[in-house]
Order: C-alpha cells, then sequence, then structure tokens
C-alpha cells in the first residue's frame, strides 16, 4: 500500500476551502490577522484526534484572551503529541453536530461517503447501524439519488437538504481531485443561522500522487519519538505500545526479520530503529539513538541486533558502553546484543566485564531478548 500524508487541521481545511467547502474564518497564531477578532476557539495542531477531551480545544472570548492561550499550548505536549502550530478561529454558534466523511474503501474498492447524525464524537465510537454509507462507482460517478439518500437519512429536508447534498457532492469531489484517501469533517456544524460549516477536518492524501499536485508538501508526520529518530538520521516507527522491546536493527530486511521474529514469539514490541547507516557518526550518535528510545518508549528490553559485512561492530559496541555508562537505569539486564561481522571479537572485548548478553545467531537473540523482556517485566 502506498503511503499516507496526513494534513494538519488548518492544511485540511485550506484545502477544503480551496474545494468550495466552507470552513470558519481562521490564522495560526503566528499570523493572526487584526480582524479576526471576538469569540473565537484555539485549536492545537496535532495529528491525533480527539483533541476536544485531551484539552486541544479552548474558548476564548477574545483575541488577547485567545493568543495568551495559544502561548500556553504551544510547545507543550498533548498526549504523545508536541504542539507545533496552534490555529485560532472564530467560534460557531452549532446547533447540530454531523459527520461527513468521502475515503477511498479498500475493501470496496471504491470511494464511500459516510454520513451520521451522531457527530462531534469519534467515528469509531458510533453505533456502525447510525452511519450511512453510500459508495460510488467512480465509473457512474457520484448521483443526485445518493446525496440524496444521505441528506433523508440524517433528517433534513428543504434547505438544508439542500446545502447538505452541495456539500457532500463538493467533498467527493475533493476526495477525487486531491487525490485523497481520506476528508473527513467532524463535526460538519449546523449553526444556529441555518449554515453548515466543517468545524474541523482531517486529509490523508496519497502521497504516490504527489506529483500531480505540484507544491504540495511531503512533511514528515510522526510521533515524538519517530521525529526525534529522523533528527538522528535513523528510521524509528512506534508501535504504541509501551513497556515492550525495543530493537535496534541495520537494514530494512534485519529490521522486517526482526519484528516479525519478536512477534511470531509472543514477544511484545514497543518500537523499531533502522539505524540507516548512523554508525558513520560514531558512538556518540549510537547512545543518542539508545537515549530516545529510552526516554520516549520506556522498554523493558533493547535488542540490538546487528549483522555487518564490511563495517566494523566496534562503533556499535562502543556505543552501547557509552550508554551503560551515561543512562545507570540501563542496566545489563536491560540489554541483548546481537553482534555478527567485522571485528566482532574487538567489540565483544568493549562489552566484556558489563554483564551484557551477547549472541552471535539471529534465532537466539530474539528469542534472548523476549525471554529478558518477560522477565524484567516480573
Ligand atoms: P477533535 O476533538 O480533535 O476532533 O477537535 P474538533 O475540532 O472536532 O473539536 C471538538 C469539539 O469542540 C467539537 O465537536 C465541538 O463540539 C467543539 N467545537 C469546535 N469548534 C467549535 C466552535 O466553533 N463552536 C462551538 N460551539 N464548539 C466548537
Ligand atoms: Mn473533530
Amino acid at each position: 500500500m502506498s503511503s499516507l500524508i496526513k494534513l494538519f487541521e488548518f492544511e485540511g481545511k485550506a484545502l477544503l476551502a480551496g474545494c468550495g467547502l466552507p470552513i470558519p474564518a481562521g490564522a495560526l497564531s503566528t499570523e493572526m490577522p487584526d480582524a479576526l477578532d471576538g469569540a473565537l476557539v484555539v485549536k492545537a495542531q496535532v495529528l491525533a484526534g480527539g483533541r476536544g477531551k485531551a484539552g486541544g480545544i479552548r474558548f476564548a472570548r477574545d483575541r488577547g484572551e485567545a493568543l495568551a492561550m495559544a502561548g500556553e499550548i504551544q510547545g507543550s505536549l498533548l498526549g504523545e503529541n508536541v504542539v507545533e502550530a496552534v490555529y485560532i478561529e472564530e467560534r460557531l454558534d452549532i446547533a447540530r453536530e454531523f459527520y461527513l466523511a468521502a475515503l477511498v474503501d479498500r475493501d470496496l474498492g471504491m470511494p464511500v461517503l459516510l454520513a451520521s447524525a451522531e457527530g462531534g464524537v469519534e467515528i469509531e465510537s458510533v453505533a456502525p447501524e447510525k452511519i450511512l454509507r453510500q459508495p460510488v462507482d467512480p465509473l457512474i460517478g457520484l448521483q443526485p439519488f445518493m446525496v440524496e439518500r444521505l441528506a433523508r437519512g440524517l433528517g433534513l429536508s428543504g434547505e438544508p437538504a439542500k446545502e447538505f447534498s452541495a456539500i457532500a457532492g463538493r467533498l467527493y469531489e475533493a476526495l477525487v481531485s486531491q487525490d485523497a484517501e481520506l476528508v473527513e469533517i467532524n463535526p460538519l456544524a449546523l449553526t444556529v443561522d441555518g449554515r453548515f460549516v466543517a468545524a474541523d477536518a482531517k486529509v490523508a492524501l496519497d502521497e504516490d500522487a504527489a506529483f500531480r499536485h505540484p507544491g504540495r508538501r511531503a512533511k514528515p508526520a510522526g510521533t515524538a519519538f519517530e521525529l526525534e529518530a529522523r533528527d538522528l538520521d535513523v528510521i524509528g516507527v512506534e508501535t504504541g505500545e509501551k513497556g515492550g522491546i525495543v530493537a535496534v536493527m541495520n537494514g530494512a530486511g534485519l529490521t522486517m526479520a526482526t519484528l516479525d521474529e519478536v512477534l511470531a514469539l509472543g514477544g511484545r514490541m514497543s518500537g523499531v530503529i533502522e539505524l540507516h547507516g548512523a554508525m558513520m557518526n560514531g558512538p556518540e550518535r549510537i547512545c543518542d539513538i539508545i537515549e530516545i528510545a529510552l526516554r520516549r518508549l520506556e522498554p523493558v528490553t533493547i535488542l540490538v541486533n546487528i549483522h555487518f559485512q564490511f563495517r566494523s561492530l566496534v562503533t556499535i559496541a562502543e556505543g552501547v558502553a557509552l550508554a551503560m555508562k551515561r543512562f545507570p537505569e540501563l542496566t545489563a539486564d536491560r540489554l541483548v546484543l546481537r553482534l555478527r561481522g567485522e571485528e566482532e571479537e574487538e567489540a565483544r572485548a568493549i562489552l566484556a566485564g558489563s554483564g551484557v548478553t551477547i549472541f552471535r545467531d539471529f534465532g537466539p537473540a530474539c528469542a534472548g531478548a523476549v525471554e529478558r523482556a518477560a522477565a524484567n517485566r516480573g
């Protein structure tokens, strides 16, 4: 499957507005025009839902209060994510909250429109029978009866039904024209004065189609751990499960094999790091890599599984030794190493006396890590 570019809410809204969908007036806190004043909403820009519940959505009486709130939110942690941008927009007087989305359904192999009268909450928590689904065969295209069926199903009639149908049509067009995998408006607010406005936007674009959209960003998205890994020139992937094993490997193949093997052995994986040539930067870099794994993923065990054909293992061993010296919490029983390749003996000698278990073969190393992790969990 191709990879996705997830947009922040403010980027998603700009994309929707470009497709003729109604959004509230708004701006990033750093670019606030004077005219944006009065009752406002202050919104943390992170790529996770449920910001409302997590404290990432705040209501301000005026511009001054909104900017002060933005200052508090900016740079803070919302769940796993550092808030790097804050979006401020006019506050809507919402009468009802709907859910409306267009997405590519992998099972059906075609776009689907989803709608629900129970908007404003995560769609996963809405009962399936309360979600209307309208597949759209791309060869036929979106037909008026399809959106009218959705509007009726939501209990809309008259002018609101007409407006809703127009919005659903534009959302479908946005999905197709932007090569998106998902365009979701939740909530689609029906205001007290009878307008529909996209109060939130979640957009995921197909990265493989980026060439058809010059100027489209390919900004990295990821958790704090994944972004820090990127800053160290390594590839980090977090599973979301804390307190398991973090495995450090060289090469994508060994990384995938290690992940598979650990999981097959019943191990729990908190994350993987592919060194991606980072050992060229010396032992300090290896130490820094171990540090972010410790701090961000809280693993019970770190498995360093390295097979170098042409590169010395000494840098790895020195990096591990450095990390053990620098981080007292990294005790020998939290580490399992597998070192195979150039200068194996020299590498082992560096760690001699450290108490760390060093394997030479792949299978026993993975099994050793799983066993160690189970023991460390107690
Ligand atoms: P999410 O929690 O990350 O999905 O963030 P949303 O942008 O969807 O906001 C969460 C909730 O805050 C919405 O479902 C609304 O109930 C409320 N909300 C957001 N914007 C406004 C607004 O302009 N006016 C009012 N009254 N409520 C808002
Ligand atoms: Mn939302």
